[in-house]
């Protein structure tokens, strides 16, 4: 038995509905909301701003900082509030997946803050947050030379599978759990991988497969990310009405 249909009857190669809304949160520098079917995640830019305590400026570039974290009810069962092991390790697998392309060096002694919120979660929050993330920095107007995309690939019983869920983060054969999953995250102007985790078992030659399929899909998801930031630019860019 191998894992021949998607439970959600979606392609192998197909992600789940996505889902982008801009300046959700008004008083931040940028924000933005990314889903990926039920797994919604909002991210908020505040600064660049002058650092405070002194000690902790760095006058040759801003230091980002970023927060991950998971509303208590986001999640099936419930999830003790406040920081775990696992929203410090996912904090900083995001901001070294979004550092390569952001040009801090224009904010000497700054700092920029970023905070990650998944409101609803069913697999692959730490990209959905990637994406909201890269949209929020660019929304708050951060000089990126990339925009950065990301998405799951899970190989579920041998099956190459984009932007998995939970019940296939679970899939099991005769007791036995055979599912990895794979977080990439991409700037596709220079093809570049800022991210690659993994937690699983994979052979070397499925890797290589599960990269190429992963670069497929961000290079998507980009595009939609692309035309949030036009659409964007297009609404503010409309003259006023007149009044009457
Ligand atoms: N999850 C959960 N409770 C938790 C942490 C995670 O129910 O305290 C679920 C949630 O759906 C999450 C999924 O497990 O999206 C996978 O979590 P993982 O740590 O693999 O990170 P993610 O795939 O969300 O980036």
């Amino acid at each position: 038995m191998t894992y021949e249909k998607r439970y959600d009857g979606r392609d192998f190669d197909e992600t789940r509905k996505v889902e982008i809304k801009m300046g959700v949160i008004p008083r931040a520098n940028g924000s933005a909301m990314f889903s990926f079917g039920n797994t919604k995640a909002i991210a908020a830019v505040y600064g660049p701003r002058l650092m405070h305590p002194q000690h902790l400026q760095n006058p040759e570039k801003a230091v980002l900082r970023c927060s991950y974290d998971m509303l208590s009810f986001s999640v099936t069962e419930r999830k003790k509030p406040g920081p775990s092991r696992r929203s410090s390790e996912i904090s900083h697998v995001i901001m070294n997946a979004l550092t390569p392309v952001l040009q801090l060096e224009n904010f000497p002694n700054a700092v920029i803050d970023l905070e990650i919120e998944i409101i609803q979660a069913d697999a692959s929050t730490r990209c959905a947050g990637i994406n909201a993330a890269a949209l929020a920095l660019a929304h708050a107007g951060i000089p990126m030379t990339d925009l950065i995309s990301a998405v799951s690939v899970g190989n579920i019983g041998n099956k190459i599978c984009i932007d998995i869920t939970k019940e296939e983060e679970d899939y099991e054969e005769d007791g036995e759990k055979l599912a990895t999953d794979i977080p990439v995250a991409f700037a596709p102007r220079k093809n570049r991988l800022t991210l690659l985790q993994l937690d699983g078992k994979v052979k070397p030659e499925v890797l290589k497969k599960v990269i190429e399929a992963g670069n497929k899909a961000c290079m998507k998801i980009n595009e939609a990310q692309k035309k949030a930031l036009r659409d964007l630019k297009m609404e503010t860019e409309l003259p006023e009405e007149e009044e009457k």
